[in-house]
C-alpha cells in the first residue's frame, strides 16, 4: 500500500464514516480535572448539569472511562450530507515552498456553516430534540458556530436563540442573516434582555461584548426558560468527542495509503478541533502503540496555552457556569480591539489542557499579520480561502515545511483546515490595504486577567 501513488484528494467511502466517537479521555493517564461547583467547590454532579445541559450530553460530559460511544444513526446520516470531508495532499504548496515536507489537510469548510462547528451542532441538536425540549441557546463570536447550530436545530425543527457578541453582529450582517435564514433568533450581546446583560452593560456603556459575555447571557436564557438548554460550540468534553469524526476519519484515510504523519498541527480557540484531530492519533501515543508531534498553535494576541496559567477558572464573564481547570488568561480577558482573527476565548478544553500540563503537546502562538501572509500565500496555490482561525496552523504548518527545506528532512506534516474565510473579508481587507498591526500583551495586561481567578482551595 505504502507504494501507492497519493492523489491530491483522498476520499473516504460513506461506508467508511466513523460510527462511533474516540474518547480520548479513557486513555489518559491523567485525567482532565472535573467541572466544579463555583459555590461550594465540589466536583459538579449530573443532576447539577442537567438542569443546563440536555442529559444525554452531561453523560458525555462526565465519561473518562468509555473509549468509544456509538453516533446515532441520525447524526451518521446527517454526517453523510457533507462528509467524508476530503484530505487534502498540497502538492502545489510543497512545490511553491520548494519543501522535500509532506503536507496534508483535512478540510473541514465543505458545509454551508464553513467549519467543522456542525460536527458537534448536530450530535448537540439532536440529543437535544431526543429529550423533547424546545429549543436551545448559545452564544456565537464571528458567527461560525451559530451558524452551524441553527443549521441543525432547522434540520431537527427546534428553536433556536444565538447571542452574537456584538461587534460580530455588527462587523458580519451577512452571518448573521444566514443565522435568520436557517430560523435562528439572533440578538447583540450585551443585550437588555438578559440580568447579566443589563449588569454588564451597566458597568461597561458602550462595551463591544466577548465571548465570556455572551455565554452568561445564553446559559440566563436557557435555565430562565422551560424546555430550553444551553449549548456550547468548543471547550466542553463533549464538543471535543464529536469533532473526533476529523481525526477518525484522517487516520483511516492516511492508513489506507500506508501515510504516517510526524508532525500534527492544528489551531486552538477552545481547543475542539485541535482535540478532535489528534485524538485518534493521541490515543495511539497515550497506549505507547505510535508517538508524534502534536502542535496547538494560538493567536499571540490571546496566548492561553503559551501564557495562561493552568488554573481553575470561570467559563463565562458573568461568573455562573461551573468552574473548569484549564490553561486560562482569565475569564475578564479580552483580546486588544485590533485583534481580527478569531481564536479569542480566554480559556482552553480541560482535556487539551491536561495533554499540555503532562508534556504531550507543545503549543506556539504566532502574530495575526504572520497568519494573513500564510493564508494568502495558501490561497494563492491550493485555491481555498482559508478562515483566518486555520491560518494559524496554515502558518506553522509552511514554517516547519520550511525547516525541512533547510534540513532536507522530509517529514509528514499533517495540519486541520477548519473553514473557509468568507465572512472574514473585513480582516482580509485590513491585510490587503497593509492596515493589520500586531500586538501582543503585556505581562501586565496579563496580570489584570489572571487578578480574576477565582481563589480555589488546594486538595479539595
Ligand atoms: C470556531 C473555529 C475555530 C476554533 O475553535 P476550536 O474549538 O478551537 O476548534 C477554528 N476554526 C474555525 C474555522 C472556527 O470556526
Amino acid at each position: 500500500m505504502a507504494n501507492k501513488e497519493i492523489p491530491y484528494k483522498i476520499y473516504l467511502e460513506e461506508s467508511e464514516l466513523p460510527r462511533q466517537w474516540y474518547n480520548v479521555r479513557a486513555h489518559m493517564k491523567n485525567k482532565p480535572a472535573p467541572l466544579l461547583n463555583p459555590a461550594t467547590y465540589k466536583p459538579m454532579t449530573a443532576e447539577e448539569l442537567e438542569p443546563v445541559f440536555c442529559r444525554e450530553l452531561v453523560q458525555q460530559e462526565l465519561n473518562d472511562t468509555d473509549p468509544w460511544i456509538d453516533i446515532p444513526e441520525e447524526i451518521v446520516n446527517f454526517y453523510k450530507m457533507y462528509r467524508p470531508s476530503p484530505l487534502v495532499r498540497a502538492y502545489c504548496l510543497e512545490k511553491k515552498l520548494g519543501t522535500p515536507a509532506k503536507i496534508y489537510y483535512k478540510f473541514e469548510g465543505n458545509n454551508t456553516s464553513g467549519s467543522h462547528k456542525l460536527n458537534s451542532a448536530i450530535a448537540q441538536a439532536y440529543y437535544a430534540k431526543k429529550q423533547g425540549l424546545k429549543g436551545v441557546t448559545t452564544e456565537t463570536g464571528a458567527g461560525q458556530w451559530g451558524t452551524a447550530l441553527s443549521m441543525a436545530c432547522a434540520y431537527f425543527d427546534l428553536d433556536c436563540k444565538v447571542y452574537m457578541v456584538k461587534v460580530s453582529y455588527e462587523q458580519k450582517p451577512f452571518r448573521r442573516e444566514v443565522m435568520r435564514t436557517y430560523g435562528a433568533t439572533v440578538t447583540p450581546s450585551p443585550s437588555d434582555t438578559t440580568e447579566v446583560g443589563r449588569k454588564i452593560l451597566a458597568e461597561h456603556p458602550g462595551t463591544t461584548g466577548s465571548l465570556g459575555c455572551a455565554i452568561s447571557e445564553a446559559v440566563e436564557a436557557a435555565t430562565s426558560q422551560e424546555g430550553y438548554r444551553y449549548v456550547l460550540g468548543s471547550v466542553l468534553n463533549q464538543v471535543l468527542l464529536h469533532q473526533t469524526v476529523i481525526g477518525l476519519e484522517t487516520k483511516t484515510a492516511m492508513d489506507k495509503y500506508g501515510i504516517k504523519p510526524d508532525i500534527i498541527i492544528g489551531c486552538a480557540g477552545g481547543g475542539s478541533n485541535l482535540g478532535g484531530l489528534i485524538s485518534p492519533f493521541m490515543g495511539e501515543k497515550l497506549q505507547g502503540k505510535a508517538d508524534y508531534q502534536f502542535i496547538a498553535v494560538e493567536p499571540a494576541s490571546c496566548p492561553s496555552f503559551t501564557r495562561g496559567k493552568f488554573a481553575y477558572d470561570f467559563c463565562d464573564t458573568g461568573m455562573i457556569c461551573p468552574l473548569a481547570k484549564m490553561y486560562t488568561l482569565g475569564s475578564g480577558f479580552i483580546p486588544s480591539a485590533n485583534h481580527a482573527g478569531g481564536l479569542r476565548y480566554h480559556g482552553m478544553s480541560s482535556i487539551l489542557s491536561q495533554l499540555y500540563h503532562d508534556g504531550l503537546m507543545e503549543a506556539r502562538a504566532v502574530e495575526q499579520t504572520s497568519v494573513f501572509q500564510a493564508a494568502e500565500q495558501f490561497a494563492r496555490v491550493e485555491g481555498i480561502l482559508p478562515a483566518p482561525e486555520s491560518s494559524h496552523a496554515i502558518r506553522v504548518a509552511i514554517d516547519e515545511a520550511l525547516k525541512c527545506k533547510e534540513t532536507g528532512e522530509e517529514k509528514t506534516i499533517l495540519f486541520g483546515l477548519t473553514g473557509t474565510g468568507y465572512f472574514d473579508m473585513v480582516a482580509y481587507e485590513k491585510y490587503n490595504n497593509g492596515e493589520m498591526s500586531d500586538y501582543i500583551p503585556t505581562d501586565k495586561d496579563l496580570e489584570a486577567g489572571f487578578a480574576g481567578l477565582p481563589k480555589v482551595p488546594e486538595n479539595l
